[in-house]
């Protein structure tokens, strides 16, 4: 009788032990494990474009060429952090220079649809208020960044599409151009071979053909004031159809910001970028579960998405100023400035 009191004794000291330790005091230990940091002044990051990005692919000139454009961007970003600017106005400035240039697949280098046309998505959100503003669709909007953020700016909506999102940009004063302005030979190229592919496998299966996944371009930023920004602006996929949207415009899935955890800007496959919430779901586990933003990102871009196949990578700066580039794809463009301290990288094993 004694053993048994001694053991009915020792399971319920057990028992009680397990179960004061709920899941929310749990939280509250790895709490204690986030070291509180010091804000860097400013933090950037952007992005231009993820995928099967090889230097056994690449020519000398060509890497050098992407390489100062990334270089290029960034100055315009930094610029405008350096001399106490807002992330805002970094974020746009950045994207301007990626979207301006035929080497990615944004503004200028936007890839085309099957119709041999461009149609163009962008999104921007503000970290302090959460306003969003995103186009999708559109065709004759030369920077579609701009009209993102005016819809942010002044409109009371989030997003606008199509010939709708175009007399709104035209309203605003910004810049339209003819669709003509967006022909490029590289990428009516990559439509030629992304047709041949469709001949081969059929419309879904060429949608894996690597070669659409490339250029995208975003930026993420935090300023002097502790004022998070995020943007992305894209061309989409090569050979698309049905006005197909991707992730690019959709606010939690291509980008996102929030003062209190980060901000994101996603590339890759859209489909699984907006099916995985990716942007809101890395800073959703930094607000709940207390992660650090490199672990956030690594778990959404490394574990989640690879489980699915669902291939790209983020770039993003949290409100003190850490910068987490993760991606699944053999190569990202990428790179970051802080004060005193840059990168840009294009394949894997750089960083
Ligand atoms: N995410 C873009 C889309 O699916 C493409 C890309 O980032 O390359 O439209």
């Amino acid at each position: 009788m004694k053993k048994f009191c001694y053991l009915l004794i020792a399971f319920l000291a057990l028992y009680s032990c397990k179960n004061v330790t709920p899941e929310s005091a749990k939280v509250t230990t790895e709490n204690k494990k986030v070291k509180p940091q010091k804000k860097a002044e400013y933090a950037m990051a952007i992005h231009g474009g993820a995928g099967t990005i090889l230097r056994k692919n690449m020519t000398t000139e060509k890497e050098a060429e992407f390489r100062a454009k990334l270089n290029e961007a960034l100055n315009a970003g930094e610029a405008i952090l350096k001399s106490g600017g807002t992330a805002m106005d970094a974020v746009v400035a950045t994207i301007n220079v990626m979207e301006d240039s035929p080497l990615f697949n944004a503004g200028k280098g936007a890839v085309f649809t099957n119709h041999g046309t461009n149609e163009l998505d962008a999104s921007f959100m503000d970290g302090k208020t959460q306003n969003a503003g995103a186009i999708s669709g559109v065709t004759n909007i030369k920077n579609p960044i701009n009209a993102a953020r005016a819809v942010l700016e002044r409109s009371n909506h989030v997003m606008l599409s199509g010939k709708g999102a175009e007399k709104f940009a035209k309203e605003q004063g910004l810049e339209i151009v003819d669709p003509s302005y967006f022909w490029t030979q590289h990428r009516m190229d990559a439509l030629d071979k992304a047709k041949a592919k469709e001949m081969q496998l059929g419309y879904h299966d060429q949608l894996e053909f690597n070669d659409w996944k490339y250029g995208t371009v975003g930026c993420a930023a935090l300023d002097k004031d502790g004022n998070l920004a995020a943007g992305t602006s894209t061309g989409g996929m090569t050979n698309k159809r049905f006005n197909r949207i991707g992730d690019a415009p959709i606010i939690g899935a291509g980008c996102y910001a929030n003062n209190n955890t980060c901000a994101i800007s996603s590339t890759g496959h859209g489909e699984f970028f907006i099916r995985y919430a990716v942007a809101h779901d890395i800073s959703a586990r930094m607000e709940y579960l207390k992660e650090d933003l490199k672990t956030a990102a690594n778990q959404v871009v490394n574990e989640k998405l690879v489980e699915v196949g669902g291939s790209g990578g983020i770039i993003s700066v949290d409100k003190h100023g850490n910068v987490a580039m993760p991606h699944n794809t053999p190569g990202m463009y990428r790179g970051f400035a802080k004060p005193n301290e840059r990168g840009v990288y294009i394949y894997g094993d750089e960083e």
